[in-house]
């Protein structure tokens, strides 16, 4: 089966969004063995989308459409398709009752436009929208399979894991299942790792292993296809196994985990409680915290400190040591973390201390960064990052440094 992916939206074009829905369905159809033969990008004009589709359907016997199902004069997908198809929009009653109960649950006022959204291709699949209004459709027609999924990637991606891949193994005849299993990795970049990995990615077909890359953490995600999940499962075991042996010290947790999850996972199973004392990231460390639901049993609180007399009064910290080390030093940190878990009386202490840049701080080079991490039994770990980003991102690496080093 050969695909294409027809982007839909001036944004696009404009190079104010980046399409990364293309890149999102590019990589999970390549784990179910189908082959993406063209990327299209349209803006939202229905003559080159008709143009973008004619062409398509000559190439393609799988069209992934992103974008422009919403409510507005510029979203023109649904409509432009079913005049090429020659079919045409009919209200679709469960998803217009799942709009009204939207509008009702949220006290706002719903207009026609709205209901426009519940209009689905004549003979089309509706796939549901767990995460918005607009359903997505599938159908087939002449041979080629036509796929409207909204643009949103908090909608699109769900629809398509969910609703457009079960459909398109059941159009593809398949009757197997699957799965899939996430590994996180933290302190290895993506390249790094890939080339470590490198034996294991090129000897595999199934289970797929696709390495991915996100703000907070790198990716592996292992696929398998099999007649059962247990059958899928038992395919994944060994190649994780295989990773794991290679690069497990680098392994911080498995599918939905995430550093700050993990923290808090492990702080409310031992029972301890924490306190920060933050220069660097001035609440950064605390606010990943306490985004974790049922946090505030291990969370007890914390200060920033941004300013070095604030360092003083505040917390004590000596102003001999200021001098003597700089603010960006592992005494400092040390100091910091210490006067944490004494100012709060919890069982941790965390500090963090740092160049974020754009100048260097304190005679310091930018993107030095000093954590220090004081624990129950009175010792204090220091760990020093040479990191080279910008400002903020330098700010928000040091956090997950810091989540990184209290689950290690
Ligand atoms: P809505 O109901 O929100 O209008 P829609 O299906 O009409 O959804 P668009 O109007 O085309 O979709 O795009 C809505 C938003 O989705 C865009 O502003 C953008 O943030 C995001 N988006 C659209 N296309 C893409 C894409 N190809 N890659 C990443 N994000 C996209
Ligand atoms: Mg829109």
């Amino acid at each position: 089966m050969r695909a294409e992916i027809i982007a839909v939206g001036s944004e696009l074009l404009l190079g104010q969004i980046t399409n990364t829905n293309a890149t999102f369905i590019s990589a999970r159809l390549a784990e179910i063995g189908i082959d993406v033969y063209y990327h299209t990008v349209v803006g939202d004009n229905p003559d080159r989308l008709k143009k973008a589709i004619g062409i398509a359907e000559k190439r393609a016997d799988l069209i992934v459409f992103s974008g422009g199902l919403g409510p507005t004069k510029d979203d023109l997908t649904k409509e432009t398709i079913a005049e090429m198809l020659g079919t045409h929009l009919k209200m679709n009653n469960e998803a217009l009752v799942s709009i009204e109960d939207y509008f009702l649950r949220t006290g706002r006022m719903m207009t026609e436009n709205n209901k426009k959204q519940a209009l689905v291709l004549a003979d089309s699949v509706v796939l549901k929208n767990r995460n918005g209004m607009a359903p997505g459709m599938a159908l087939e027609k002449s041979g080629v399979s036509y796929i409207l999924l909204p643009g949103p990637p908090h909608e699109l991606e769900p629809m398509f894991e969910r609703e457009a891949i079960p459909y398109l193994l059941g159009a593809l005849g398949n009757k197997e299942v699957i799965v899939s299993r996430v590994l996180k990795f933290f302190g290895i970049g993506e390249a790094e790792l890939e080339h470590r990995v490198q034996g294991i990615l090129q000897k595999q077909s199934n289970p797929t292993i696709a390495p991915l890359a996100s703000q907070d953490a790198v990716i592996l995600r292992i696929t398998a296809k099999a007649l059962s999940t247990d059958e899928a499962e038992k395919l994944i075991a060994p190649v994780e196994k295989e990773i794991r042996d290679l690069v497990g010290e680098f392994i911080f947790g498995i599918n939905n985990d995430t550093l700050s999850s993990k923290a808090a996972d492990l702080l409310k199973k031992a029972q301890l409680t924490i306190a920060a004392a933050e220069s660097l990231t001035a609440g950064q460390f605390m606010s990943e915290l306490a985004g974790e639901s049922g946090i505030s049993s291990s969370l007890k609180g914390g200060v920033v400190v941004y300013n070095d007399d604030m360092k003083v009064e505040q917390l004590g910290v000596s102003r001999s040591l200021l001098k003597e080390y700089g603010v960006v030093s592992s005494e400092c940190a040390e100091a910091l973390a210490r006067s944490a878990k004494l100012k709060f009386g919890s069982d941790i202490g965390v500090g963090l201390t740092g160049a974020a840049g754009p100048d260097p701080h304190d005679g310091k080079p930018v993107g030095t960064v000093w954590i220090g991490i004081a624990l129950q039994d009175g010792d204090v770990k220091t760990f020093k990052l040479d990191l080279s980003g910008t400002r903020n991102t330098n700010r928000r690496r040091a956090s997950q440094y810091a989540l990184y080093y209290l689950i290690k």
